[in-house]
């Protein structure tokens, strides 16, 4: 009897991958083909030569309605653990004392990279925070004011997407499903006046949403262009002269994501 056919090889994505394909999927494609190491390695870009550039990426919104923004500090208990931070960024807040941190033994045998097998997917939040009654709920900070960039096209969808994306890991990773996530903005220049946070709830549709997203940037060998201002201004592989489609020179991180433009692609 013939033994059942392998089944197919899941292309691995990143968080990155999910926020750079839902602001232009060349960009994506870019990221990809030009990073540098082996780990994880570069692949070559599937974009056609003949690609008809798109107004919007084909990547459907995520489920933004129930996030909820808030100004002011997060809300911390004493006590709340610090139980894993990504020590590989640098200028993350110091939001718990020496005592209040005890790192999960995740850390210790796996490493910092949160991996999810079954959707062949994995990151590192910055922070994961663990709560009395043993819940778990993924950080992300972003050194910028909880409105930059708010009103832009994109509105809140980059937070959303990246911490759904951190709530499935810890999920997966460390057993525990969140029932949420955070992303944390504090904004330096406001000595700590201006922080805030935006309260990301995790459910069904949430990671249904996840599931779906994942399956389409993977059917999708066309990844095209998404020239535009907005994108191309804020643009890492436009600002090192990868892409002739731009629509405007690179200027400046994108508004709110420069931490995300710069993480190291072994996210
Ligand atoms: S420069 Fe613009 S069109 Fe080119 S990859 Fe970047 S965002 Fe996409």
């Amino acid at each position: 009897m013939l033994a059942p056919p392998a089944p197919p090889l899941l292309e691995h994505l990143y968080p990155h991958d999910l926020v750079t394909y839902y602001r232009c999927p060349y960009e994506m494609e870019l990221h990809r083909s030009h990073r540098t190491g082996v780990n994880p390695p570069p692949t070559p870009a599937v974009t056609p030569l003949d690609v008809v550039p798109l107004h919007r990426s084909p990547l459907f919104d995520p489920p933004v309605l129930r996030a909820q923004a808030n100004e002011g500090r997060l809300d911390l208990f004493p006590t709340d653990r610090l139980v894993y931070l990504d020590e590989h960024e640098e200028g993350l807040p110091v939001l718990f004392a020496p005592e209040n941190i005890s790192i999960h033994p995740y850390v210790k045998t796996h490493g910092l990279t949160l991996t999810d097998a079954e959707l062949g997917f994995s990151g590192r939040p910055d922070l994961i925070v663990g709560r009395s009654d043993g819940s778990l709920f993924p950080v992300e900070y972003k050194s910028t004011h909880l409105y930059v960039g708010y009103h832009e096209a994109h509105g809140r969808a980059f937070d959303v997407l990246q911490a759904i994306a951190e709530c499935r890991l810890v999920h997966t990773a460390l057993g525990v499903r969140p029932t949420h996530g955070i992303v944390l903005y504090g904004d330096v220049e406001g000595n700590g006046v201006r922080e805030g946070w935006v309260d990301v709830p995790y459910g069904d549709a949430e990671e249904r949403w996840l599931k779906v997203a994942l399956a389409q940037i993977r059917a999708d060998r066309t990844r095209a262009p998404v020239p535009a201002e907005r994108n191309c201004s804020g643009c890492e592989p436009n600002a090192e002269g990868l892409c002739r489609y731009a629509a405007a020179r690179f200027d400046r991180p994108h508004p709110g994501f420069d931490r995300v433009m710069h993480r190291p692609m072994a996210h």
